[in-house]
């Protein structure tokens, strides 16, 4: 007889522990999913929740026990859960503060539900940003097209004198040029985007690099009068071509935004480990609230000036990708009215 009891009592134990092994594995699973996780009796009770639930929804650690009512303040999320008890649902969107939540209950056998959420705040957010972009490439492809169009129309309907065609003729060849730029610069970013293009990692001479930039600017910086001088220089471990396309970039867009008779300095300096460039204007500026959009991609502080400029609102976007790849980093500092500096950094390869 005792030597039964002795086998009841432990197999007992052992089924005991055996449970008590699933339900740690349980709630040790439940506590490392992304998904905020919580669960309710019939009755409205909080029983369970994941660390992933304190953090996304705040709500604290129940007691055994406690009412939802007790828990939880938000008034949306405690309705959305007494919801869930009595009327299970599935991917519903929940917008609790800045977040945005998509939510799932379903029911438990024997009454009560359990509620998973799923931060979704940045998937929405980045969806907003690509609609953004496709309405903004098409915007930007719509104008020199619709240009183009005209003039083509005009030329084959109306067959006007000599000059006016030809007037019509170079206008529609401005606007194919600011598509190929745009196309071009769009290729270029959804290269850099995707992760196509690989720095390579060369000595790249900046001193020379730069003349050699700064030549093929020539024409377009003396009919402006525009001034320009260097100082400094240093070797530096990064992609030549990337270089090259990145101080292109800045240096036209200090000679775009720099009136006639200003100047444009480049500054190399070593420090140490790192290289860091200026490229000095002494143009319009940009205004402090806009400084820190500039790198955007189609963010412009003045949209109609930058496009009479020929920009495409792309190279920035580039540069910072560039610059990113090659392990550097890109800022902006500017006074309006008085000027810009942008600062590149690059791997030092030798001073
Ligand atoms: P964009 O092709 O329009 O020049 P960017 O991406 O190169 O596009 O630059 C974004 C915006 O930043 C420009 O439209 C302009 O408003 C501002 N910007 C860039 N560089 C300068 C500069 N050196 N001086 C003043 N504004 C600048």
């Amino acid at each position: 007889m005792a030597a039964r009891a002795l086998y009841t009592r432990r197999a007992y134990q052992r089924r005991l522990r055996s449970l008590e092994g699933e339900r740690d594995e349980l709630q040790a699973l439940i506590n490392w999913i992304g998904e905020a996780v919580v669960a309710l009796s019939g009755d409205g009770k909080v029983l369970r929740t994941n660390p992933a639930a304190v953090n996304l929804l705040g709500i604290p650690k129940p007691a055994p026990g406690v009412h939802l009512g007790d828990l939880i303040t938000h008034p949306g999320l405690r309705e959305l859960l007494e919801e869930a008890v009595a009327n299970p649902f599935s991917g519903r969107d929940f917008a609790l503060g800045d977040r945005r939540l998509v939510v799932s209950a379903r029911s438990v056998e024997g009454g009560g539900a359990v509620l998973t959420f799923l931060d979704v705040t940045e998937v929405r957010r980045l969806e907003t940003v690509r609609r953004d972009f496709v309405a903004n490439v098409s915007h930007e492809l719509k104008t020199p097209l619709t240009s183009v169009r005209g003039f083509a129309e005009t030329l084959l309907e109306d067959d006007p004198p000599e000059d006016l065609r030809r007037t019509f003729l170079s206008s529609i060849r401005a606007n194919t040029l600011r598509l190929q730029h745009l196309v071009d610069d769009l290729l270029d970013l959804s290269r850099l985007e995707s992760g196509g293009w690989i720095a390579k990692e060369e000595k790249v001479e900046l001193g020379p690099a730069m003349r050699d930039l700064w030549d093929s600017f020539q024409e377009t910086a003396s009919a402006g009068g525009l001034d320009f001088s260097m100082e400094g220089d240093a070797t530096v471990f990064a992609d030549r071509q990337g270089v090259v396309q990145v101080f292109r970039n800045l240096i036209a867009n200090a000679i775009r935004y720099t009136p006639d008779g200003g100047s444009i300095k480049v500054e190399i300096r070593v420090e140490g480990p790192v290289t860091k460039v200026e490229v000095r204007d002494t143009g319009i500026g940009i205004p402090a609230s806009a400084l820190p959009r500039v790198f955007e991609r189609f963010f412009r502080v003045d949209p109609h000036r930058a496009r009479a400029k020929g920009g495409t609102g792309l190279g920035l976007a580039i540069v910072r990708h560039l610059v990113r790849a090659m392990g550097g980093k890109v800022w902006a500092e500017s006074e309006p009215g008085k000027g810009t500096s942008f600062f590149v950094t690059l791997p030092t390869a030798s001073p």
